[in-house]
């Protein structure tokens, strides 16, 4: 599994400059036409539609969800990954290319992650005697609901394309234009929701004696928590749990007879998330049992995204295809983010490592503006505000190449380097 040189990545990216024009269209195209999860009809029939023209095999899977293999000789396999969902918000950017879709907005980027990978696609194809080996590009629906990875695989992904030696992703972030970010270890964390019910005895508001109150027990529960990180958690270890929602009760002078939590919580360790879990639990019974609750309560997990934690070995491999293409000071060490992705689904279906990498997509400018003390701070919005604003160039660009780099980090080259 030995990577090509800089010879066939100069081969792989010499059409980049003419795939300028058609990497713009191809992006106002997805962001004016932004769609939600599991709807991503249009965004999947197109992406399947550009693969297919450029010589992939494609197969649809997971709904909207679509596959495209290049097998092109001997080599290493490389899949790389990209989301294609939107998000229930109002652009407010006032870009000529907004979102022409009302209360829908490419919010998070995923409309870059398409272009970027299309392009990437496009390019390995037109050079494809550059390199050898097998590319496949998985465009995947539902990644904001935490779903769409996992019905790709409950369709059969996993037989129905050649196992990955390695799964590549990239998210674009309130980072400088330009930039890329990655480390080895969690970059997103996991996240797991939780929907709690617990039960009282309803009653006249007047006649407290006669209730068991579960405002109260479910305000006794929301303090409690809190203790999971401040009193259970090892200082320096990460864990976040917030009560999102808090339910109970339609009037004043009623008691009601139930009330309901909408738990959220974050890790970058399976052995803390377990230990945050039993902890909720444990807290949530002991809570009811104090006050007398005449039914256990309802615990319910739902909405729940992996770990994102780089591989080792892929990590130091594409980061170094990275600094040798784009210069040691285009490429950040990553900074574990507290989102998280249904990204490593996928590899981990196929028990193949992989790698998740940051791609910056904000003005520089901004950035430095930023740093200059006396300057007055742009804000910079990140991803799912309704100013989220990624710069076309040289973020399109950016996110091709890197792509690109780090799947020849891993297929063989055909051309020899110009420099070794
Ligand atoms: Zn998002
Ligand atoms: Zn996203």
């Amino acid at each position: 599994m030995d990577g090509c040189g800089s010879g066939a990545i100069a081969s792989v990216l010499a059409n980049l400059g003419a795939a300028g024009d058609w990497l713009e269209a191809t992006y106002k195209q997805l962001h004016s036409h932004p769609e939600l999860s599991f709807q991503e009809h249009a965004s999947g029939d197109f992406v399947a539609g550009a693969l297919a023209s450029f010589g992939f095999t494609v197969q649809r899977l997971g709904g909207t969800g679509a596959v495209g293999v290049l097998a092109n000789g001997d080599g290493a396999v490389v899949m790389s990954r990209a989301d294609m969902d939107a998000l229930p918000v109002t652009e407010a950017t006032g870009l000529p290319y907004a979102s022409t879709v009302a209360g829908v907005m490419h919010a998070c980027g995923h409309d870059v992650h398409m272009t970027a990978l299309l392009g990437a696609a496009r390019l390995m194809a037109e050079a494809r005697q550059a390199w050898s080996g097998t590319l496949i590009v998985v465009f995947q629906p539902a990644e904001e609901v935490g779903r769409g990875s996992r019905a790709m695989v409950d369709d059969g992904l996993t037989h129905k394309v050649p196992r990955p030696d390695v799964v590549l992703g990239q998210h674009v972030m309130p980072l400088p234009a330009g930039k890329l970010a990655t480390a080895a270890g969690p970059v997103l964390s996991a996240a797991d929701s939780l929907r709690i019910t617990v039960h009282g005895k309803g009653a006249h508001g007047s006649m407290p004696h006669l209730s068991v109150d579960p405002v109260v027990l479910a305000a006794s529960i929301v303090v409690k928590l809190q203790t999971i990180v401040s009193r259970e958690t090892r200082p320096g270890e990460f864990a976040v749990v917030t009560v999102g929602a808090l339910n109970a009760g339609t009037t004043a002078n009623i008691i009601p007879d139930r009330a309901t939590l909408l738990v959220n919580i974050r890790s970058y360790d399976d052995a803390v998330r377990t230990r945050i879990l039993a902890a909720i639990e444990r807290i949530v019974t002991g809570e009811c049992a104090g006050a007398g609750s005449p039914l256990p309560a309802d615990i319910e997990l739902y909405d729940q995204f992996p770990l994102t934690s780089n591989d080792v070995a892929a990590a130091e491999r594409i980061g170094e295809a990275f600094a040798a293409h784009f210069g040691p000071e285009t490429v950040m060490a990553a900074t574990p983010q507290t989102a998280s992705e249904d990204f490593s689904v996928i590899p981990d279906a196929f028990g193949a490592p992989y790698n998740y990498w940051f791609l910056g997509g904000m003005d520089p400018e901004k950035f430095r503006a930023a740093r200059d003390p006396g300057g007055a701070a742009p804000e910079i919005p990140a991803n799912h505000s309704p100013l989220f604003a990624p710069v076309m160039n040289p973020t399109l660009g950016v996110g091709v190449q890197a792509h690109v780099v780090a799947a020849l980090a891993y297929l063989a080259g055909r051309i020899p380097s110009s420099s070794s």
